[in-house]
């Protein structure tokens, strides 16, 4: 039987009508992993303790109790908490440190019987653009492995994409989702800010932080959403239900397209970007949407704006692993040189420099006018964003500036953070984006779309996707 490319309602449908058994399947993934993981490194670890689930996933279908995710595998990014497992961030601070519970989206997916697979690689803590960070090495992109995957989601990118799962989960503070599933040629959610709980994440920004999936379709990205956006009071700014409601303009059908002229001009933006943008945009107006020229005057800011933040945020959360609590020790003479020790080992290069520039911008004297300010002209993003929404349905850009770059293009770490440059305006604004793979390089490389909506609108989000999707 053929079992590729497999989306959930396809998968669903050969289980459901027991042409394949839960076991069948997870066996026919572990298998592909086997055969490619070695040459793509886009899992850390696979999961090989899943019998009980399997099981339990099998009897839901037996009985007719199935959800839509009942023995579905799936893939997950090295920061999601799943309890009695190993979690890293790509880190070497945390090596050998195991979950002691479980994340609500994995909650959400047990609940389903959704079959974990394996824990993929992915940037150092989510710092980077390319999962060269990672301290379990790079992974490569499926479609050509001279290239890099993006990241800081790589791993899970590239296992949907090297058709390893059906779908992966994962989590997007600047642009780690979208980005590399414009490179890699899948779809990416990123959604709400205070949709998706982030309990038991490992923190980047939380400010920013997002966890969504990656998928092959629209369609499941949709179905994915709608599983994992749920209330979770153990996440603070988990958004109640009625509060999202209000915001939503549910029912209300996509219209009007906004385009941000002067940033979607970008001088860096590649030929074959422009065209494929040119072309989406061209669909979209044969598919009777209506087109508008927008302004958000300060959205080149985006950027600027998330490595004060961010950086900020990270060196406070990452302050929690000094080698007392969690992962190693390299123990010194006393705490101080503990401290130093298993922090200066520890942690990668990039980390490091994340951190010391966080400590700086938060240090006495600097802090308003760096965080300060910072935390101003994010306000200010914000209302420019809810304003053009009530002008415009959506806005459109590409996902980033051209396709998938090649290993060590990108030393120099601004180079690096230009990636970002489209994706992290929606999570400066806390509103939720995605990209769906669109066009071609003249390589043959994948490219991105990027469609974002206003608070709580995703619904809006799926319906645009999927006209590109069915015009590719
Ligand atoms: N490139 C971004 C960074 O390095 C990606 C962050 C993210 O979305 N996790 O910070």
């Amino acid at each position: 039987m053929n079992l590729e490319n497999l989306t959930i309602l396809q998968a669903r449908n050969l289980l459901d009508n027991k042409q394949i058994t839960v076991r069948t399947l997870v066996d026919h993934y572990r298998r592909v992993i086997s055969e490619k993981n070695h040459e793509i490194n886009a899992y850390i670890e696979i999961f090989t303790n899943t019998d009980a689930e399997i099981d339990r996933a099998q009897k839901m279908i037996d009985k007719g109790e199935q959800k839509t995710l009942t023995g579905i595998p799936y893939a997950l990014k090295d920061n999601i908490l799943y309890k009695d497992h190993q979690v890293t961030s790509a880190s070497k601070i945390l090596e050998g440190y195991v979950a002691s519970y479980d994340s609500h989206v994995i909650e959400c997916l047990k609940e389903e019987g959704a079959i974990p697979i394996g824990r993929t690689n992915m940037d150092e803590f989510a710092m980077g653009s390319s999962t060269e960070y990672s301290a379990y090495g790079p992974t490569k992109n499926p479609l050509d492995a001279s290239c890099v995957p993006g990241g800081s989601s790589g791993g899970p990118a590239a296992a949907v994409a090297m058709d390893s799962c059906v779908f992966a989960l994962a989590s997007d503070t600047a642009g780690s989702i979208r980005q590399p599933a414009s490179f890699c040629g899948i779809v990416g959610l990123c959604p709400t800010y205070g949709a998706v709980s982030r309990s038991g994440l490992i923190s980047l920004g939380s400010s920013l932080d997002c966890i969504g999936p990656l998928t092959k379709t629209t369609e499941d990205a949709q179905i994915i959403y709608n599983i994992i956006n749920a209330y979770d009071y153990m996440d603070s700014t988990s958004v109640p239900l009625e509060k999202r409601n209000m915001q939503s303009r549910a029912f209300h059908k996509p219209k009007k397209i906004g385009i941000p002229r002067e940033f979607v001009n970008d001088p860096g933006i590649s030929s074959d970007m422009k065209a494929s943008f040119d072309r989406a945009v061209s669909i979209f107006i044969d598919a009777g949407y209506e087109i508008v020229d927008i302004e958000i005057p300060h959205i080149a800011l985006s950027l600027p704006v998330y490595y004060i933040i961010l950086p900020a945020e990270a060196s406070s959360n990452l302050a929690r692993f000094d080698g007392v609590r969690y992962g190693i020790r390299e123990k010194g003479e006393d705490l101080l040189e503990t401290y130093i020790k298993t922090r200066g080992e520890g942690f990668g290069k990039e980390v490091r420099r994340r951190i010391i520039l966080g400590t700086y911008v938060l240090s006495a004297g600097y802090r308003d006018s760096y965080y300060g300010q910072a935390t101003r002209l994010r306000s200010l993003i914000r209302e420019e964003f809810i304003n053009a929404f009530k002008k415009v349905d959506v806005i459109i850009t590409p996902t980033t500036s051209g396709g998938a770059f090649r290993f060590g293009e990108k030393s120099d770490p601004v180079a690096m953070y230009i990636s970002d440059l489209f994706t992290v305006p929606a999570n400066i604004a806390g509103i939720p984006a995605i990209s769906v793979s669109f066009g071609k390089t003249k390589d043959g490389m994948p490219l991105g779309m990027q469609i974002i909506a206003s608070h709580f609108n995703e619904d809006a989000l799926f319906v645009l996707g999927k006209v590109l999707e069915d015009n590719k």
